[in-house]
């Protein structure tokens, strides 16, 4: 009832406070019209434009966090789902329908494995007091009683092997409050139905409805494309304690919305797959893909599970632009013979990439599109930033350094205008070489 009544005073707030107005006034109001889009040349040109990263791994996009009504609360069949993820383009669907692995007993892993997109699927257990845990790498006969207590939950998660990651963290209906339990890999550090909660809501409506009208759903999702304050400030504070944590970019698409009593098939699973996906870099490339050959069976979803493990990954509001965003380090030229080994990639001294260890000392370079503003954070506090998509910087802290990358509508002197938040980085872990 307490929790209950918390909610009701939490979504009255929002609704009634300021913020859905004056963001839609100062930020996108103004400055949607400026907002430009990529020049056609930054775009990425197809399939393998998208996945070519030049030192052999690949860059895939995944919607993570999705529901199907076959077995739990979404609108749409398995098939439905993964046909909007075609036509989002997206190479990947991580399911994670509520306390439940039976989508992977049924076989629709391997009825997908060697296409694209292919299927993964994962599990969302509810836990005490209503709150939520993505549990991924999971085996098939894993079975939770929901309702428990988090670390329990948590516990039985690792126990089987699978990885714990905080869902929706500072969601308005399903907060988590369980920050101090252990052993969770991590979060996700932005996710679209919370910041939909946050920012669709009676004052914004009054320009949002038209805003639909006129240019449709994803146009809409586009506007409220917003910096996950309350996640990424969650994250930070992980980061801030010495903790690897991995940050995720999830829908939670259910493709329902439920506006008074009644349920809207808003956002469409397609929508939200164009809006906001997880751009996951595999070191042992899972492509091309063949359907008939059956040795890469599972292959696929092996390398996205190491490189999420790894948090080989950074998220993006891809509605925004679909480019690539690199984040690396190298180590300095004298680094102490340990420093070398650093990482998972780091044999021989070869640059880490972001979610890796890096020597303190190593230079941070990140590089986007040149119409990106980027701002190097270690964690949380501000360190620099750099316009034109061109970021570099000698790491002469520990800590967990991370990027975050707007995309820019114009640039007058030192001013940036109509920037909007786009990617957001898995960090480096800059480590003293004693
Ligand atoms: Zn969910």
């Amino acid at each position: 009832m307490a929790s209950s009544l918390r909610t009701k005073f939490r979504i009255a707030t929002t609704v009634l406070g300021a913020r859905g107005f004056w963001d839609a006034l100062a930020g996108r109001v103004l400055w949607q019209p400026v907002l430009n889009p990529l020049p056609s040349e930054e775009r990425a040109t197809g399939e393998e434009g998208r996945r070519s990263r030049g030192d052999g791994s690949q860059r895939l996009r995944g919607a993570l966090h999705v529901h199907t009504c076959t077995y739990s609360d979404g609108a749409g069949t398995i098939e439905e789902v993964m046909d909007a993820a075609k036509a989002a383009g997206v190479d990947f669907v991580l399911l994670t329908d509520h306390n439940t692995m039976r989508p992977k007993t049924d076989g629709l892993e391997e009825r997908y494995a060697g296409q694209t997109p292919f299927l993964i699927v994962g599990d969302e257990i509810t836990v005490k007091g209503g709150a939520f845990l993505l549990a991924l790498d999971m085996p098939a006969d894993f079975e939770f009683a929901p309702g428990q207590d988090p670390q329990v939950a948590i516990d039985a998660i690792l126990a089987a092997g699978g990885l714990p990651l905080v869902s929706l963290p500072d969601d308005m209906k399903h907060p988590w409050d369980a920050w101090d339990a252990t052993g969770c890999a991590g979060l996700e550090a932005l996710n679209l139905s919370t910041v939909a909660r946050e920012h669709i809501n009676l004052l914004s409506l009054a320009w949002l409805l038209p805003l639909w009208k006129l240019k449709g759903e994803l146009a809409v999702l586009r506007a409220i494309c917003t910096r996950p304050d309350a996640s990424l400030a969650s994250w930070d504070r992980l980061l801030a304690q010495g903790k690897k944590q991995i940050g995720l970019g999830a829908l939670d698409a259910h493709a329902l919305m439920k506006i008074g009593k009644k349920k809207h098939p808003i956002p469409s699973y397609e929508n939200s797959f164009r809006a906001v996906t997880t751009h996951v870099l595999t070191l042992s490339p899972p492509f091309p893909l063949s359907p008939d050959n059956g040795k890469r069976e599972g292959e696929q979803i092996r390398a996205v599970h190491e490189a999420i493990r790894a948090g080989h990954c950074y998220f993006a509001y891809d509605c925004l632009g679909e480019i690539g965003l690199d984040f690396s380090a190298s180590p300095p030229p004298l680094s102490h013979p340990k420093g070398l080994l650093l990482g998972e990639r780091g044999k021989g001294g070869e640059r880490a990439i972001l979610g890796d260890d890096a020597p303190l000392g190593s230079t941070l370079t990140a590089t986007g599109p040149k119409t990106a503003l980027l701002r190097l954070y270690r964690a949380g506090e501000g360190i620099v930033a750099a316009g034109k998509g061109s970021l570099s910087y000698v790491a002469d802290k520990p800590g967990a350094y991370r990027i975050e990358a707007y995309l820019v509508g114009a640039q007058r002197g030192p001013l940036f205008v109509g920037a909007r938040p786009w990617a957001f980085t898995n960090p480096i872990y800059v480590i003293p070489l004693s």
